[in-house]
């Protein structure tokens, strides 16, 4: 009798988690279709929301000279390249440069060539990797940049509302949307051995990390990806729930350095991630300011899991998560500001906007304010808000003091 009554809550929990499941994966596809494989969408019968670009927008004026930098290994890109000749022939542009990314150069040397060759726009095609490559060319030149989001994440294309999925809608965003800036991060990584890598300065415009997220990163590998979409990150985070925490040094804005134990440090430019999470909902791209969070759990799962809940509390709008914490084995601190060093007692896994740079032991982080100029789909430009300019930070635990 006993084994019948658990064999039947057995199944319960296997058709709700499944429906929970079919439920996610739903709502991610209709809003990012593609973050979740075709065949996922098929069987599903997933459907994308209506484009936020498909209202009408005003043609530039001009004789523009348009410059795209492709990621050939992308399925799909030589229909692209005739859509964009197509887009361009129409509004009587001159014939577009085009320029295929390599391996040894993902994107910043062919952006200089196109900037070189006179482009008024140069365009990413392809994942998060190009579209850092590119912007990495571009930070400062005042030159407008422009993306076809064609990678697994699309991190920071998700971030600025672009049409994810509607091939014409980013076209004519590309070609005829509005123009804003965007701050830029940049990370300096310096290693602890010479086995791990060289030094270096990489760009960032979504979440640079250490620590846990940039193992999950690590562990999330393309074939995994391009098989289970944004799933392949759940997984790969399983794997690595039982590892040390880790112990870091943070000094922001050249200040005194804080000492403390977390799984995981965050630099944000903007926070939105796969599925509209909010990992860090304040940050925002237009403030000339880095916004910084270190993530805690101890005590096994059970921390693990009150962690998550603050995470999607803080997605969901809920400012003040200290009432989640009911056994206190998680926390989450934040803190804002230009410039951060950080140092770790053993060299961790590092992560600019989802791509694994190896182990570094010390990081130095900074914001290089307005440094892109980014066409968006048109209505889509917030109106500018005078924040007072001052480091600030905040604890989810007011009455003890902060990890970082
Ligand atoms: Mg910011």
């Amino acid at each position: 009798m006993v084994a019948e009554v658990l064999a039947v809550i057995a199944a319960l929990l296997a058709v709700a988690s499944l429906s929970l499941t079919v439920v996610i994966t739903r709502r991610i596809g209709s809003r990012d279709p593609v973050a979740v494989p075709l065949m996922w969408r098929r069987i599903l019968r997933i459907q994308p929301l209506p484009s936020a670009a498909g209202s009408f927008m005003t043609p530039r004026d001009g004789n523009e000279k348009i410059a795209f930098i492709a990621n050939p290994t992308k399925s799909g890109i030589e229909e692209l390249r005739e859509q964009a000749l197509r887009a361009c022939s129409i509004r009587y542009l001159p014939q577009p440069l085009w320029f295929y990314t390599t391996a040894d150069d993902p994107g910043t040397g062919q952006a200089e060539a196109a900037i070189e060759a006179g482009a008024d726009v140069v365009v990413a095609v392809g994942g998060d990797g190009t579209v850092r490559a590119v912007a990495q060319a571009l930070a400062g030149r005042g030159i407008p940049m422009g993306i076809v989001p064609m990678g697994t994440g699309n991190l920071f294309a998700r971030n600025l509302d672009l049409p994810l999925g509607d091939t014409q809608s980013i076209l004519r965003t590309v070609l005829e949307g509005a123009e804003r800036k965007a701050d830029v991060g940049w990370m300096d990584i310096r290693r602890a051995y010479p086995g791990h890598g060289e030094d270096g300065r990489h760009l960032f415009l979504v979440i640079a990390g250490a620590g846990f997220d940039a193992e999950m990163v690590a562990g999330a590998d393309d074939r995994l990806k391009r098989r289970l979409g944004w799933f392949a990150y759940f997984f790969a985070a399983i794997r690595h729930l039982g590892e040390k925490r880790m112990k870091a040094w943070v000094s922001v804005d050249g200040g005194e350095e804080i000492v403390g134990h977390m799984r995981t440090v965050l630099m944000a430019n903007i926070g939105k991630l796969p599925g509209g999470i909010s990992l860090i909902p304040d940050a925002t791209m237009d403030d000339g300011r880095l916004d910084v969070a270190t993530l805690d759990a101890r005590g096994g799962l059970v921390g693990w899991t009150e962690l998550f809940g603050q995470v999607m509390a803080q997605g969901a709008g809920i400012k003040d998560t200290r009432l989640l914490r009911i056994l206190r084995t998680s926390r989450i601190d934040h803190v804002r500001g230009t410039e951060f060093d950080i140092r770790m007692d053993q060299p961790q896994k590092v992560q600019v906007d989802g791509e694994s740079l190896g182990r570094a032991s010390r990081i130095h982080a900074f914001v290089q304010p307005a440094a892109l100029t980014l066409r968006v789909p048109q209505g889509t430009v917030p109106q500018r808000t005078d924040e007072p300019k001052t480091a600030d930070c905040a604890s989810d635990d007011a009455d003890a003091s902060p990890s970082i």
